[in-house]
């Protein structure tokens, strides 16, 4: 591998670049036209235009030919989990670092994965997914099912044709509303129908497989704590789970992989109830935003690891080798406003300064001075901390959180410190409906943000000096409803 082009952007597209550099490949930067990507570029050796989107096949594996490259990361989103994507990039004599098209493919609709996975015996939500798609199909599978029931997209992602039904009234009007949702996001209107558990946690498990037969597991994450079916904090074991449990888990986790002959770095997805069944809820067959909570429990380099492994070499571990010690968490910072529905927020970054100090480390795809628009995700940067303990853990991020100034934008920053320091948090009572339970008292107290935000305009005299003042002073003034 000499030349590696990521047609991404962020902060993943800066992680992929700083493991080029670390292993002497030369990086360029695939860009949509009308992102901001000063501060991103500077990692990189090079940059590509895209055209005006990052979704478009044909002008990525142009980008890469223009420019030699003759591998190619596609971070997370965009076209990275497109069989389309590997293909082409297997026919244009590209190394894409990721599974194959075909391992893609088999994990692409929920249906057909769920049908796999039963052969496998890896378990799967009770439910229908079947290829009868028409109304009265659909309703008297519902009624089968039972109430509460999940209506899904079967070619979804991001939460997007999710229906909760409580009640075989309501069927009918779920089935249409995600048919339609289904189709304009996915140009595909097939649905299953899950039964719908109550108070579950989300947790998955870092896999990763060569091209020499070898697939290992990196341990679990915990991603309970979602907003919409979207993530918001991470962590590393998963709270008041037994060893057990977890093991059975990796199991089937293998089991999955190994079954669509899985290599690189992927991710299965379980949900486990409150007895503590757990079933299978998807594979994402990439890198994922939350992958290095993972890294920092288990001392690897998982993006080295994908570049090794995509060039053919064998996988730097075995299973043996790797333990989980310590804890980490993730929490991911949006330019967002959680006093207005967590509306994505736009502007200019008047003022950064980033967290460190001991077990900190920081994954931004911003600093002072970036446009933040409202193209694209609203994610800014994600916070992550190790420690011996969770409880360290969790004190070590609340004081990360408090060193967090981002000005010129909206940022869930003091609401995040708010999530990580709730006594129910601290218990480790997550479960996917937390921010139901618990959101009112995650509104702000006065009075937390005055001294914070005055010490960071008092540190930044040259923000201040320059085309910044007004925003900065802006923020000054609506300081109520600011950075708490
Ligand atoms: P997507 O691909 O759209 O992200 P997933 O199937 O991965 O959809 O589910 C996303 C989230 O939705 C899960 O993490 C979980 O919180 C919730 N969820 C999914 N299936 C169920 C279910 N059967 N019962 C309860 N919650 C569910």
């Amino acid at each position: 591998m000499i030349k590696l082009i990521v047609p991404n952007r962020g902060e993943i597209a800066v992680r992929i670049a700083r493991a080029c550099r670390e292993l002497g490949i030369a990086s360029v930067l695939g860009y949509a036209e009308g992102d901001d990507i000063r501060f991103t570029q500077r990692f990189f050796d090079d940059a590509v235009s895209l055209g005006n989107s990052y979704l478009d096949v044909n002008r990525v594996i142009d980008a890469a030919r223009a420019c030699g490259a003759d591998a190619l990361h596609p971070g997370y989103g965009f076209l990275s989990e497109r069989a389309e994507l590997a293909a082409a990039c297997e026919d244009a004599g590209i190394v894409f670092v990721g599974p194959k098209a075909t391992s893609i493919a088999a994990m692409g609709s929920k249906a057909q994965s769920r049908h796999l996975m039963q052969k496998l015996g890896v378990p799967v939500v009770p439910g229908y997914d079947g290829d009868e798609q028409s109304m009265d199909a659909l309703l008297r599978e519902g009624e089968s099912v039972g109430f509460p029931l999940l209506v899904k997209a079967s070619a979804g992602g991001g939460g997007k044709g999710m229906k909760i039904v409580r009640a075989s009234n309501e069927l009918r009007a779920a089935i249409e509303s995600a048919q339609r949702e289904a189709m304009k996001a996915f140009g595909d209107d097939r649905l299953l129908l899950e039964r719908y558990i109550e108070e579950p946690r989300h947790v998955e498990f870092q896999i990763f497989g060569d091209a020499h037969g070898n697939i290992v597991h990196l341990f679990e994450r915990d991603c309970s704590l979602q907003r919409r079916h979207q993530k918001v904090v991470e962590e590393t074991p998963a709270p008041r789970y037994s060893d057990e449990l977890r093991q059975r888990m990796a199991k089937a986790a293998i089991a999955a992989a190994a079954g669509v002959d899985y290599r690189n770095a992927g991710t299965v997805e379980f949900i486990v109830t409150p007895d503590n069944d757990f079933y299978f809820l998807e594979m994402n067959t990439r890198l994922q935003v939350e992958h290095p909570i993972t890294e920092l429990v288990t001392d690897v380099d998982l993006v080295r690891a994908q570049l090794a492994v995509a060039s053919g070499q064998p996988l730097p571990w075995k299973q043996s080798d790797l333990q989980q010690r310590g804890h980490a968490i993730e929490v991911r910072v949006y330019a967002e406003d959680p006093d207005d529905r967590f509306l994505p927020q736009s502007g200019t970054i008047a003022y950064y300064s980033e967290p460190s100090g001991p077990g900190v480390r920081v994954d931004a795809g911003v600093t002072r001075g970036s446009e933040i628009g409202l193209r694209f995700d609203p994610m800014l940067a994600k916070l992550i901390c190790f420690a011996e303990t969770r409880d360290a853990c969790i004190d070590r991020i609340a004081r990360a959180l408090r060193e967090y100034t981002i000005l010129g934008t909206k940022t869930n920053v003091s609401w995040l410190r708010r999530v990580v320091t709730h006594p129910a948090f601290r218990e480790g009572l997550v479960s996917t409906r937390f921010f139901e339970e618990h959101g009112d008292s995650l509104q702000p107290q006065a009075s937390e943000a005055a001294p914070l935000i005055a010490a960071a305009i008092a540190s930044a005299p040259r923000a201040i000096a320059t085309g910044a003042q007004r925003r900065v002073s802006d923020v000054w003034n609506t300081v109520g409803a600011w950075g708490r």
